[in-house]
């Protein structure tokens, strides 16, 4: 039998830059002592009281169909949230709840893109976007930015693209890059999207893991919130990978429609999972600093063992939970460096080739382990690239 072609291309033509990835996971299910600094997990667990009041809702009997569009407390919460942070006003039909912020970005391409439209992301993106565009129906279109501009998109760069296409992806704070957009890199994205009459889709996912600078939802800027759609979610900012809730927020009338498709969907997100996240969320920034204080300090390390050496070059970042490292310098591909450094030092990072092509030569190591296995690894990953930097 035939599959759909938006099916079965979901990864394009070539491997999903996962590899790495399963062969460390394997080995680690093989019983090898992996250090694994690949994805975006935490290494602490979801809080006891967040989990105790998962458990509450359920046995109060939160078990059944939840509201689609979300349940209104969350909504609202969400909604005050969003507010709070950028200053637009945001009420619940601003606010669709979604299963984690993946599900809420393939739904805001599905409500905004026409089959074979051009949707645009910048390279090197979190690699599940041009897979999310090509299920959507629409055509990805990654355009390139520069090592040397720390991978910040400009208006030409975008402006180059843009013709013809009718949505733009950003993402700030940056997986894999841990950039945060300044003021002047926001000006180019909403006068080039402005200029071309694109959405703009922004991935805030990371919204609460901001080490130097500040976050800008674009949203709040002028003239953007009749064409931006924002991405959230509880996994990042509560460690509720897991329990999968997220939301997108946008324009009313957008959101009517993708309530819309979720009832033919989703059909939306478990109301105890909901429950918690409420609590979650009125626990404020007490609990979200809490949860993010381990990447700061790991990041921190990072700078310091950095500063020590100069074969690997660190990407001049301020959020997120990852760092991004140059190690063009070792003559190794990133690839090629990562498996070595699986292979020899039991050390797995994620190729910035996973990430697309401007981040070639680069290796993305994710803060996810425990400060002093974290350093140790990391000085271990320095001295490796040191040796192969020297020909030792
Ligand atoms: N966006 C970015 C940039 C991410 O890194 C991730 C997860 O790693 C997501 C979205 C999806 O997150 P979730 O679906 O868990 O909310």
């Amino acid at each position: 039998m035939k599959l759909s072609g938006r099916v079965s291309r979901i990864t394009g033509d070539g491997g999903d830059g996962w590899g790495l990835f399963y062969k460390a996971r394997a080995l680690k299910l093989a019983g090898e002592d992996i250090i694994e600094l690949t994805i975006g997990e935490h290494d602490i667990k979801t809080d006891p009281s967040i989990l105790a009041e998962m458990d509450r809702s359920a046995r109060a009997g939160h078990t059944g169909y939840a509201a689609v569009p979300g349940i209104p407390e969350l909504r609202d919460e969400v909604a005050r949230r969003v507010e709070a942070r950028s200053g637009v006003r945001t009420t619940r039909d601003n606010v669709l709840i979604t299963p984690g912020g993946q599900a809420g970005l393939f739904a805001t391409h599905m409500a905004v893109l026409e089959p074979g439209d051009r949707a645009l992301f910048l390279d090197p993106y979190y690699a599940t976007y041009p897979g999310t565009i090509r299920g959507a129906g629409a055509r990805p279109v990654p355009f390139e930015t520069s090592a040397d501009n720390n991978f910040l998109p400009t208006y030409k760069d975008i402006g180059k693209h843009a013709p013809g296409a009718t949505s733009l992806l950003v993402n700030s704070p940056n997986n894999p890059t841990g950039a945060i957009y300044d003021e002047t890199t926001w000006a180019g994205i909403t006068k080039a999207v402005q200029d071309h009459d694109l959405w703009l889709i922004s991935d805030e996912v990371y919204d609460t893991q901001v080490w130097d600078g500040t976050h800008i939802s674009p949203r709040s800027l002028p003239d953007m919130v009749y064409r931006t759609m924002v991405i959230g979610s509880m996994s990042k900012s509560h460690a509720m990978t897991g329990s999968r809730v997220g939301w997108v927020v946008g324009p009313c009338e957008v959101i009517y429609h993708m309530i819309n498709l979720a009832t033919h969907t989703t059909y939306g997100v478990a109301g105890f999972v909901q429950d918690a996240a409420v609590f979650a969320l009125q626990k404020g920034s007490v609990l979200e600093d809490q949860i993010s204080a381990p990447f700061r300090r790991r990041r921190e390390i990072a700078k310091r063992l950095i500063d020590s050496q100069n074969v690997v070059r660190m990407i001049s970042s301020g959020g997120a939970m990852y760092v991004m490292l140059d190690i063009r310098a070792t003559g190794l591909t990133g690839e090629a460096f990562g498996r070595k450094l699986l292979d020899e030092h039991k050390i797995a990072v994620m190729p910035g080739e996973s990430f697309g092509q401007s981040a070639a030569g680069h290796i993305r190591v994710a803060l996810t382990v425990e400060d002093h296995a974290f350093e140790a690894a990391f000085a271990c990953l320095l001295e490796f690239a040191g040796q192969l930097g020297t020909g030792e």
